[in-house]
């Protein structure tokens, strides 16, 4: 792949699996300094690491365990990112949790939890992000947010409310820095394939009686007039693209990567 980021330095939240590991695997091949951070068993943390040097044909990512949903750790961990890299020339805000439940019944810590790691995590990173990026007059956020930044969807309350205000806080943003070389988008996916959603086909099968095609096109996908998943693969070459050298008049958008979904 040509190293259109070399000399660059990424660091991309929530990058020990799914997407996140997939954008970091694609800035790394595209030659940018990428540090990983989120939970998982060390080994599955050892695999992720291993992944990136494996692309990249260089050492293994520096990986920062912080708690996203603690705004000291968010900044500690951009620190650290500075200290390890150098720099934070790419962020990707892309850390994120879900719970489903009826509003009237949504429990108050759930509540908290997915605002504080999908939404508040977001506004710390990159406000600890900017004094450097504005020092240097480069800078790429990217803010993994979903369909459901623009879109609602029954029993997800808090994700809904969260990925909306990321929408938001991407174009506050994006107008406050357009006269700079620092940009700010949103990714707003449809369902991705990753292995935790993946999972979901066969729950859903076996909870209706019902096929694993059926379970995924007519249940799972029922919003998504593809009948597809979205790949990993493509979100991750959508956030590649975002931190190419002529975007530089690409800010403020909601980018849709949903096979159709909100324009249905
Ligand atoms: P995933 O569960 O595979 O990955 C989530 C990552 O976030 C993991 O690395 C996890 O360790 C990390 N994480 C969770 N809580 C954390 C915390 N408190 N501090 C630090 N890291 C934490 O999920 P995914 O499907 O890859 O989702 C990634 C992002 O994409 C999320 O923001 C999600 O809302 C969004 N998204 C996913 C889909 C989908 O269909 N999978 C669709 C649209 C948007």
């Amino acid at each position: 792949m040509e190293k259109t980021l070399s000399g660059r330095s990424a660091v991309v939240t929530g990058s020990t699996s799914g997407i996140g590991l997939g954008i970091a695997r694609m800035l790394a091949a595209a030659g940018a300094k990428v540090m990983l951070n989120g939970f998982g068993k060390p080994e599955d943390i050892a695999a992720a690491k291993h992944a990136i040097a494996e692309v990249c044909g260089g050492e293994e990512p520096h990986h920062s365990a912080a708690d996203l949903s603690k705004a000291e750790e968010v900044r500690e961990m951009v620190a650290e990112a500075e200290g390890a890299l150098g720099k934070v020339d790419i962020l990707v805000n892309n850390a994120g949790i879900q719970f489903t439940s009826p509003v009237a019944d949504f429990p108050e810590d759930k509540w908290n939890a997915i605002i504080a790691i999908n939404l508040s995590a977001v506004f710390h990173g990159t406000k600890a992000v900017l004094p450097g990026m504005k020092e240097r007059n480069w800078g790429r956020i990217i803010n993994i947010a979903s369909a459901h930044g623009l879109v609602a969807s029954p029993e997800k309350a808090a994700y809904v409310a969260a990925k909306h205000g990321v929408v938001g806080l991407t174009k506050v943003t994006a107008i406050e820095l357009a006269q700079t070389g620092i940009t700010c988008n949103a990714i707003c996916p449809g369902f991705v394939r990753t292995p935790l959603a993946e999972v979901q086909v066969g729950a859903i099968a076996k909870a209706k009686g019902v096929s694993e095609d059926v379970a995924l096109k007519d249940h799972l996908l029922a919003k998504q007039p593809s009948k597809r998943w979205v790949e990993v693969e493509e979100v991750a070459r959508m956030a590649l693209y975002v931190c190419g050298p002529d975007t530089g008049s690409l800010t403020g958008a909601a980018l849709s990567l949903d096979g159709g979904w909100v324009a249905s």
